[in-house]
């Protein structure tokens, strides 16, 4: 059950940012409600055949380890240390000058130290100089060095969990020390323990078994596309048809299943099926879905490299069995960090796939020719650009936007401009976020990488602070209505935020807005939205609004 949220004003009365008087490594983890995930459920754990499937919890002493978990963590440290040779520099070159501690939303939002990215990398670093530096051996405690114990555990557990690896520090850093890839290893040793998160290990293992994080059965995928066919017709008078797992289409559609499920991402949905009917009438494009590879997000990447690559392997499964031409992928956060930091020497070079050519435009994606994945927002971006598309920004008029780059795409693949460009050309009043909050230095929604539960109801909303903080800003100066996102995670956590931090703004995807605006062949007037309001109402009380 979600935890009672504290009023935003006790959140900022509580950050006085003083440490504790004690020195970091005497000061006990206090595992507390609101800032924490439930456990991992064993039978996800024992579905992905990941070791010491059982009951626990994280407020009980005992969280059954294995006997020898210590020797357990430690050989698996050496063993990341000699296979990642990035883990191991950044276990050496830190030099805490601390230029990376302000720039974690968890600290700026809780004030908690162990927030801060230097001290979060420390809880590792310190046992690494214990095991395996002669300094850390011979001076102990003098050279940071701390041995491995169930305190220490327990630390890293709760702070590990706590860092939503938005690699917003590693902007800052000097020696451009990842922190999140300090997070990931961490995560991997203690899922050698069975010391997942449930909201973690649950979704991969639907991912495993049914092809989705929600684990929702293929018939079923299919009926809620079908029931978004039915109510794109009741709103525009056009019935689209969507294909599904069609040998020889020339593209396949892979979108998180959080559009296809839940609001209001399920908007976002429906502006794909509408981009793809406009597409195939005038132009004769075939993309098909998959109900298969149903899922585009990969919550295997929160665990271990292994599981990352397991639920990866089932897109290009896909698209070799359905003889594509190459994928298009939806408005999705973390896929596009999996498949461009990762993908090409996990399961690739994608070779079996065309480098993609957007049939309509020939535009060549060249920043695509390994992995063979565009993004909509790209492809989207070139069909505008070569006026391929037919737009009425008016039915818009209603919103004031603003962008939020989410953290994945923005900072793991460098897409800025293209989602800009499309909102841009399908809405008439657009504002940005003040600089430092946005592009490279985006700050995280509070809630990625698996933290997007509901029992750490705290937690998310402080570390969604800084976030919070600028859409408010946009609110106040300009009347900003509308927050786009292109991440399923964030369209599904940010209505949350920002009715804590900026009530009165809503959140929408991308495709949302261009179906909104999009004219399909034969529609009716549109006289209202895709989630059924009336435009002309909706554009009267934004004037309202306005002169206010
Ligand atoms: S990766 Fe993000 S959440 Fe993790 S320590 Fe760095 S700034 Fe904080
Ligand atoms: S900025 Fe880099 S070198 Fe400086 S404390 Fe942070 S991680 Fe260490």
């Amino acid at each position: 059950m979600a935890e009672a949220k504290p009023k935003p004003q006790d959140v900022l009365d509580q950050l006085t940012y003083q440490p504790p008087r004690t020195d970091w490594m005497d000061t006990p983890v206090e595992i507390r409600k609101g800032m924490y995930c439930y456990a991992s459920n064993p039978k996800s754990v024992a579905t992905l055949g990941l070791p010491n499937a059982r009951p626990w919890n994280p407020l009980e002493d005992d969280w059954k380890l294995p006997e020898n978990w210590q020797q357990i963590v430690h050989e698996g440290f050496k063993e990341r240390l000699e296979r990642f040779r990035s883990f191991k520099v950044f276990m050496d070159i830190c030099v805490r000058c601390g230029a990376c501690a302000d720039k974690c939303h968890y600290f700026i939002g809780t004030g908690d130290p162990k927030n801060m990215p230097v001290l979060r990398a420390e809880l590792l670093r310190s046992v690494y100089r214990n095991d395996f530096s002669r300094m850390g051996k011979i001076l102990g405690k003098l050279n940071g060095a701390r041995p491995m114990t169930i305190n220490v555990l327990k630390e890293w557990w709760y702070y590990l969990f706590q860092c939503s690896e938005c690699r917003r520090c590693s902007l800052f850093c000097p020696y451009g020390i990842d922190t999140a890839e300090i997070t990931i290893m961490g995560r991997e040793l203690l899922n050698l323990l069975g010391l997942n998160i449930d909201w973690i290990a649950t979704p991969v293992s639907n991912c495993y078994m049914n092809g989705n994080h929600l684990g929702i059965q293929p018939h079923a995928f299919k009926d809620m596309l079908d029931f978004f066919v039915d109510d794109i017709e009741e709103k525009t008078g056009v019935r689209v048809k969507p294909k599904f797992m069609k040998k020889g289409a020339d593209i396949l559609f892979i979108t998180p299943s959080g559009d296809v499920f839940a609001d209001p991402g399920t908007y976002t949905a429906m502006g794909y099926l509408m981009l793809f009917h406009y597409l195939e009438e005038k132009y004769g494009l075939d993309v098909t879905w998959s109900t298969y590879a149903s899922e585009g997000g990969n919550f295997g990447f929160f665990t271990s490299h292994e599981t990352m690559k397991r639920l990866n392997s089932k897109m290009y499964a896909e698209a070799k069995r359905l003889k594509v031409k190459w994928i298009l992928g939806g408005e999705c956060g973390h896929m596009w960090r999996v498949i461009n930091q990762y993908m090409d020497t996990m399961n690739g070079p994608a070779d079996f796939l065309d480098v993609p050519v957007n049939p309509i435009t020939g535009t060549r994606f060249e920043q695509a020719k390994s992995n063979k994945m565009v993004h909509i927002t790209e492809f989207t971006a070139d069909l505008i650009r070569n006026g391929k598309l037919d737009l009425d920004q008016s039915r818009n008029d209603y919103l004031k936007v603003t962008y939020h780059d989410s953290c994945n795409p923005s900072r793991g693949m460098g897409l800025f401009d293209e989602p800009r460009y499309v909102i841009q050309n399908v809405c008439n009043h657009f504002y940005e976020m003040p600089p430092n909050t946005i592009r490279e230095q985006t700050f995280c929604c509070g809630s990625g990488s698996g933290l997007n539960a509901g029992e750490n109801m705290e937690l998310r909303l402080a570390g969604g602070l800084p976030r919070g903080n600028a859409v408010k800003h946009v609110q106040d100066s300009y009347g900003v209505n509308m927050l786009a996102t292109i991440c399923a995670i964030d369209r599904a956590v940010l209505p949350t935020l920002v009715d804590y931090w900026a009530p009165g703004v809503q959140v929408t995807g991308v495709h949302e807005m261009v179906a909104n605006a999009l004219n399909l062949p034969g529609q009716n007037e549109r006289s209202t939205n895709l989630r059924g309001e009336e435009i002309e109402e909706l554009k009267a009380q934004a004037e309202g609004d306005a002169d206010e």
